[in-house]
């Protein structure tokens, strides 16, 4: 599965070559070259990273970056800023202000790439390749195989990356358009009940092996994966 990843930098030959390894090491990039632009962008779809130039014209990227963080809808998208200071002191409030990394120019685009994997380890498990098992229940985003138990489970690509999220962010309850946010990246222009078709097109994959039950519907309120009980 390619991840999207947002650039908000305003120099266009540093842009470019961030793209084009981006594109090479299997990514989406979305190019942008200002705050604005990358808002309108994330309006209609969240990226999976957000790599964040510090000194942008208009709006700054620290203060988007802050931005991102007091939204509900983006504080968890993984952003690393990209800047041309080194001083201990700017790092640290790059940080603090909601970066999760810090890349400072020139960096090759290898050790970029590294970061970005890197983030997304961290805060967005679903977007790794580790695989991960829950009550017999096993996901292997490398191979992209299920199992329950003993038999394979046959899933389309919607279902895959919904049992994925479900498998790495169990025992939570997600309004539709939350998932709508975080498996489809859109929750604009895809309709709620998209989710409930996925729901029951996934149960019934999962009814093969009777790990159907581990998908949870709370009335109201929206689905989740229960790992007890
Ligand atoms: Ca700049």
């Amino acid at each position: 599965m390619a991840n999207s990843v947002l650039i908000v930098e305003d120099e266009p030959p540093i842009l470019e070559v961030i793209a084009v390894n981006l594109e090479h090491a299997g990514y989406v990039p979305w190019r942008t070259d200002s705050v604005a632009q990358a808002q309108d962008l994330i309006e209609k779809a969240l990226p999976d990273v957000v790599l964040l130039d510090w000194m942008l014209p208009g709006e700054s990227g620290m203060a988007f970056a802050r931005r991102l963080r007091a939204d509900r809808r983006t504080k968890s998208i993984p952003i690393i800023m990209l800047t041309a200071r080194a001083g201990e002191q700017d790092k640290v409030a790059g940080l603090e202000w909601g970066a999760d990394d810090y890349v400072t120019k020139p960096f090759s685009p290898k050790e970029l790439i590294a970061r970005i994997k890197a983030v997304l380890r961290r805060r967005a498990p679903e977007l790794t390749d580790d695989a991960v098992e829950i009550s017999g229940l096993r996901l292997d985003p490398a191979a992209h195989g299920v199992t329950g138990g003993k038999r394979t489970i046959e899933l389309g690509p919607t279902e895959f990356r919904l049992l994925h999220f479900f498998m790495t962010h169990p025992d939570r309850i997600y309004t539709r358009a939350q998932l709508l946010d975080e498996v489809w990246g859109d929750h604009v222009f895809i309709e709620e009940r998209t989710v409930d078709v996925h729901i029951r097109r996934l149960r019934q994959a999962l009814s093969e092996s009777g790990h159907e039950r581990l998908i949870e519907t709370v009335r109201g309120r929206g689905y989740g994966l229960r790992t007890r009980g």
